[in-house]
């Protein structure tokens, strides 16, 4: 194996090991957690190299790099997911190879989301993006809706013809009443995914968790984590 394989492959083995010890400290068995390995900045060397380790999910966060590298990986079996704020004049590119978008916060890009989804003949699965730094009905300073304008978004992406309502996303919040809380962060967003399925009982992920906070987000009960830094290594820049 080249150096960069063998690394990717110690990476990924530790970070399942969490995975697996959390879950098994949790009680839940190990295949109710999906991981989702972060490849944003890494280029499609690295990419390939995941698929190659096993890896079936990645998730992008900025459709510049993301749209280039997803492109050069057409021939991989993967399911790509969105993670990052989303412009409604990106969304065609998006649209273009992501089988997810988990930043869904507002009306405007649902129905952008929904024409293009349509005009490509695509199916998109959604999550919505929830904030738990903004108070219950604001917005988050990295997006996200708060809490009390999940039901309203729910109810329209349910209904777009091309979208597929698929359950919450959320980031652990820097400030506000979690900051640095991540389990009553994450428990917090459990409820609002209970809340959710009484009216949409497929919309049944809920994706949360990263490097630093990955057992917590098991122990609350996610079922997709998202992992960059700790399989790819600390991002050279902020992305
Ligand atoms: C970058 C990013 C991650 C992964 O973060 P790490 O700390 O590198 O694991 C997860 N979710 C979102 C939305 C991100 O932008």
């Amino acid at each position: 194996m080249t150096d960069r394989k063998d690394e990717l492959a110690a990476n990924l083995a530790k970070v399942e090991r969490r995975i697996a010890e959390a879950c098994a400290a949790a009680g839940r068995s190990r295949d109710e957690v999906t991981l989702i390995v972060v490849t944003k900045t890494y280029p499609a060397s690295d990419v390939r190299i995941l698929a190659e380790l096993g890896v079936r999910h990645v998730a992008e966060n900025r459709d510049q790099d993301a749209a280039p590298k997803a492109e050069a990986c057409s021939d991989l079996p993967l399911t790509w997911h969105f993670v990052g704020q989303l412009q409604t004049n990106k969304v065609r590119s998006v649209v273009g190879y992501a089988n997810f978008v988990q930043s869904v916060d507002r009306s405007k890009l649902v129905a952008a989301l929904s024409k293009e989804a349509v005009r490509s003949g695509r199916e998109l699965g959604c999550l919505i993006q929830v904030a738990l730094d903004a108070g219950e009905s604001g917005r988050g300073e990295r997006g996200g809706v708060g809490p009390g304008g999940i039901g309203e978004l729910a109810g329209l992406v349910a209904g777009a013809p091309g979208l597929r309502l698929d359950g919450l996303m959320t980031v652990a919040p820097l400030t506000g009443e979690y900051a640095g809380r991540e389990q009553a962060a994450f428990e917090r967003l459990m409820d609002l995914s209970t809340d959710l399925r009484r009216s949409h009982p497929a919309a049944t992920m809920v994706s949360a968790g990263m490097s630093t906070d990955l057992e917590q987000a098991v122990t609350a009960g996610a079922t997709h984590v998202r992992v960059g830094s700790a399989v790819l290594g600390v991002r050279p820049r902020l992305g």
